[in-house]
């Protein structure tokens, strides 16, 4: 069989919240949607590490963070790309390979992309507008819009490949990241409409961890000016300002997000136009979640849901059973396994992911993973105090311990605080309002869930921050 092409899509601080496929109540995403009609969309597809330099590292080397080497944001940690990692494998198989876009992951010397035939990246962050590029090496400013720019970039690589073997691009948006500048032709999008506020929007965080109140992300008293570029009206009460602040930060982001969506169209056409329907694999994703108005919150980092889940959707018509949906937990980690499995290369044992292509066949093997394990490192550092914390996930309950140390991690703040527990029962308090880990009648769920946790720290090789019982 012929070796299927992989075309990766992944933007930045997406959210699921702001997808129509996933039953967004704020916008509509017709062409990412395609590919969930005409795939499988997953719904606990989860981050490892929710911060950007961090979920890439680990999407391309299929390990944890403390495997990988890059625990906190760029340029705290960069990556040393001398690593393994699934592009180099498949160059070697005979993949056409490019990345083009946000990269994230440092650049220079070992940080630069290794395992493409042809790369061509923003520098740190990048711009928005007229941003500079650094391609193979060589910087240079690219006049235009980021997301209509990559786009180009991709569908001109792909126009120029060789027809003869298969490809893999990455395509990497940088948007929807902060500050959420969008271009002209969707500046004035929503400009007479007013976005629903998320249920939980105005989160006192009571009857939870200390964690929740520390964080410097409210949308009332983190946006900055430059975040939100305008002025406020006068003479708003502070309840009003937090709404218009709301407005403001949710219009642009979601400006934002159009303007992906329909690059992600032009994508697909081409694909279509070229008839690569059948032999490409096409996917969708963000290297986090994010917090849209959820909690009072703009951002991610938390092991809250808002932050940790990924949205995943798949379309490969040979394999895939279209307009499905699938619940079980997949990981970060788990894409650079599932790529070498569909080129037919040997996974190596030292990956901590494993395929999810018997998922996308619609098949879940025999002791598919029921829990996951999380860890975000930076403790207060990088701008939104947010603790360093590791837990589980399972589908029911949310364990998470926040150790109160930096300990080594770059970037982290040497603040200790007092280590908390929370643990969150998602049947019954999907918003994660109220931490039941006091709660007597949970008090065997715990006991199970932190047996868990030790397992999965064990497994997954992680035991540099503090246990308690
Ligand atoms: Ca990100």
């Amino acid at each position: 069989m012929r070796r299927p092409n992989v075309l990766f899509i992944m933007s930045d601080d997406h959210g699921a919240q702001a997808m129509s496929c996933y039953g967004s109540r704020i916008n509509e995403t017709p062409h990412i949607d395609r590919i969930a009609q005409g795939g499988v969309r997953f719904d606990n597809c989860f981050c490892t590490n929710s911060i950007c330099t961090p979920s890439r590292a680990t999407i391309l080397t299929g390990k944890h963070s403390h495997i990988n080497g890059v625990r906190c944001l760029a340029p705290f940690d960069w990556m040393d790309c001398r690593q393994w990692s699934f592009p180099r494998d498949l160059q070697r198989a005979g993949y056409q390979t490019a990345v083009i876009g946000k990269w994230h992951l440092g650049h220079g010397g070992v940080s630069d992309p290794q395992g493409f035939d042809y790369w061509n990246v923003l520098p740190g962050q990048g711009l928005y507008h007229n941003p500079e590029f650094i391609e193979m090496g060589e910087q240079k400013i690219m006049p235009g819009y980021a997301t209509d720019l990559i786009t180009d970039m991709c569908l001109d690589w792909l126009e120029h490949r060789s027809k003869e073997r298969p490809f893999c691009l990455l395509c990497h948006h940088k948007a929807p990241h902060r500050r959420w500048e969008p271009d002209a032709k969707h500046a004035q999008m929503y400009e007479d409409i007013e976005i629903p506020e998320p249920d939980n929007f105005n989160d006192d965080y009571a009857n939870r961890a200390g964690a929740a109140a520390a964080a410097t992300m409210r949308i009332e008293r983190d946006l900055r000016p430059d975040d939100l570029k305008q002025d406020p009206p006068p003479g708003l009460s502070p309840q009003e300002l937090k709404r218009w602040k709301y407005q403001r930060y949710i219009k642009d982001y979601l400006r934002c997000v159009a303007s992906i969506d329909d690059n992600v169209g032009r994508m697909l056409d081409y694909l279509a136009d070229k008839g690569l329907e059948e032999d490409t694999i096409v996917i969708y994703t963000s290297d986090q979640g994010f917090f849209l108005g959820e909690h009072g919150w703009f951002d991610k980092r938390f092991m809250y849901e808002e932050s940790l889940r990924m949205p995943l959707v798949v379309r490969y018509p040979q394999e895939i059973q279209p307009g499905t949906v699938n619940d079980e937990i997949a990981l970060n980690n788990d894409f650079a396994p599932t790529f070498l499995d569909y080129a037919g290369l040997d996974i190596p044992d030292d990956l901590q992911g494993r395929s999810i292509r018997p998922l996308l066949q619609g098949r879940t093997p025999q002791h598919w993973q029921t829990s996951m394990y999380y860890r975000y490192w930076m403790h207060l550092g990088g701008g939104h105090t947010v603790c360093a914390h590791y837990g589980v996930r399972t589908k029911r309950y949310k364990l998470i311990y926040y150790y109160g140390e930096a300990l080594d991690a770059p970037g982290a703040v040497d603040e200790p605080r007092s280590p908390e527990w929370e643990l969150f029962d998602l049947d019954n308090d999907p918003m994660e309002m109220h931490s039941v880990y006091d709660d007597p009648a949970y008090a065997e769920a715990v006991k199970e869930l932190k047996a868990e946790l030790a397992r999965l720290r064990d497994e997954v090789k992680d035991d540099s921050a503090p246990w308690t019982e």
